[in-house]
């Protein structure tokens, strides 16, 4: 079984007084372009650079000046279009979305509202391993970040810093084809990962690298279907806008309040008013922010600042052919050549760097092996000490050098874990230290003869014990072990115990 299985969407079902209820959820994720310069000028985009010193006057809507596209950024928004399976558009335009606020100088910020740069395309969400579902995207296009205003660094002034001011974003539609909480968490998760595959997206939420705003209804069973087969809007509930969620935890909690709270009114008789609602996470609740705006609300009208953005088809080629494995490739590609379960095989691709690493450590090597140790040792210990992969104490060579010692019985599965807290803690090569502290495992027959001879004549009652009880021969074997420091080959160890004691080879 190496092909992805995807299921019907399973809605949550939330049971209310009058009947049941269903959720019907829609994403637009906002991804900033990992490009170092803005979308329409030349500034920096470093985080956390000294308030307004990445500013253009472009980007500080300066009279006069114009904007001109970053031809990379472009390139960014058509590589994610394909890693989504996306049609990309090789005509789009730039529109105006006009609205006054201190960090948005030009009072107007540049969009695509009208003829985006990427067109439908689908996500695969992955439920459980190896098991997920398609959600729809209907859309990416390109626009400017605004600034920020800060409100509570003095009681009695207010600050705007213009860094952010042009940056580039991707916003992401999906279509609301997301049946519940955990689904759009994933959803979210999922996204991340191929944009951080792609390289586009840093996908660094705690920077607000990437936010997403969460459309949420409630229906009755049956209604989602109706609207699946008819597209038609209609048949859903009216939804509330959760703006800027940046953790996918916050994006679970904050769905199910709002489940609930717009059950609760229905139930009692009332209507969901449209409106952008905020989720404050300390109180676990959301609050109504601004009633929903419209799209005429913004007087958007084609910026006559930019020419139409035309791409050639040969560009999207080249793209293409330069796109990297993406996750669910990964993934199907290491449970087929490694034999690993769909769930080490996610593990080991949730992040490029880990896939990469492991690939490294299994080249020329036992992959289940490899795949176990990259795992459970150095995972296991990088997440107990908090460390990143990038800063591990051991390397892929390190880690391949310990499996080689394993494989050609020069050391025990147990001594290999006190080898890798050595090479862990004081760094080596695993051949060098082994043979440096005599850690190889004994298999001379001869050494552990005279080991076992020790033991059993050093311990008569026991010997008459497990005559009569072949059980008791493995408190032998652990003896033996003790006394040579646990490197004596374990089965070896058993095999002459056992003939010893005259006991039946099992
Ligand atoms: P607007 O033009 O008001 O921004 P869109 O049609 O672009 O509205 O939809 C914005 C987002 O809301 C999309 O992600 C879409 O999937 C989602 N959405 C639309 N209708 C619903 C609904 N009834 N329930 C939940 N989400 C919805
Ligand atoms: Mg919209």
């Amino acid at each position: 079984m190496t092909e992805l299985t995807y299921t019907e969407p399973k809605p949550k079902i939330y049971a209310g007084a009058t009947g049941d209820w269903e959720l019907v959820i829609g994403l637009e994720v906002h991804a900033q372009v990992a490009s170092k310069a803005k979308l329409f000028s030349g500034a920096s985009t470093t985080f956390g650079a000294e308030p307004n010193s990445n500013v253009a006057l472009v980007d500080a809507g300066m009279p006069g000046m114009l904007p001109v596209i970053n031809q990379f950024c472009v390139e960014q928004a058509i590589r994610t279009g394909l890693g989504l399976k996306a049609q990309i558009n090789l005509t789009s335009a730039f529109d105006r979305k006009n609205y006054f606020y201190p960090d948005l100088p030009q009072g107007y910020q540049i969009s695509q509202l009208y003829h985006p740069i990427v067109g439908e395309g689908e996500i695969l969400v992955d439920m459980t391993p190896g098991i997920g579902r398609t959600v729809r995207v209907e859309r990416i296009h390109l626009e400017q970040d605004a600034g920020k205003s800060i409100h509570d660094m003095d009681p009695t002034m207010s600050f705007v810093d213009l860094n952010r001011t042009g940056v580039a974003l991707m916003e992401i539609v999906s279509k609301p084809d997301i049946r519940g909480p955990e689904e759009a968490a994933e959803y979210v998760r999922k996204l991340r990962q191929i944009l951080r595959y792609l390289g586009t997206c840093d996908g660094n939420m705690q920077n607000g690298n990437m936010r997403a705003d969460v459309n949420v209804s409630v229906c009755r069973p049956g209604q989602y279907e109706k609207y699946q087969a008819t597209q038609d809007f209609s048949h859903l509930g009216t939804r509330c806008e959760l703006k800027n969620m940046n953790s996918m935890r916050f994006i679970q909690q904050a769905i199910d309040f709002e489940a609930k709270r717009q059950i609760a009114i229905l139930e009692d008789g009332g209507s969901i008013d449209q409106e952008t609602r905020l989720y404050d996470p300390t109180k676990g609740e959301t609050r109504s922010m601004r009633s929903k705006e419209e799209a005429h609300d913004y007087r958007y009208f084609p910026d006559p600042d930019l020419l139409p953005l035309v791409v050639s088809q040969d560009l999207v080629d080249e793209i293409a052919a330069r796109q990297p494995e993406l996750p669910d490739e990964k993934r199907t590609r290491f449970v087929t050549a490694f034999g690993m379960t769909e769930y080490d095989a996610s593990v080991l691709t949730s992040e490029v760097e880990s896939a990469n690493y492991f690939e490294a450590v299994a080249e020329g090597r036992d992959g289940k092996m490899a795949a176990n140790w990259v795992i459970n040792e150095l995972f296991g210990r990088l997440n107990k000490e908090g460390i990143a992969l990038s800063e591990s104490p051991v390397s892929a060579a390190q880690l391949g050098g310990i499996i080689d010692l394993i494989c050609n019985g020069d050391i025990s599965g147990k001594i290999a874990k006190d080898l890798f807290e050595i090479i862990w803690t004081e760094g080596g090569e695993p051949a060098d230290i082994v043979e440096a502290r005599g850690m190889k495992q004994v298999t001379d027959t001869g050494a552990i003869e005279a080991a076992v001879d020790d033991v059993i004549n050093g311990n008569p009652a026991q010997v008459e014990k497990a005559k009569a009880n072949p059980k008791l021969a493995g408190w032998f074997v652990g003896q033996v072990m003790k006394s040579t420091g646990g490197k004596a080959n374990p089965q070896a160890v058993q095999a002459i115990v056992r003939t010893k004691l005259g006991l039946e080879e099992d």
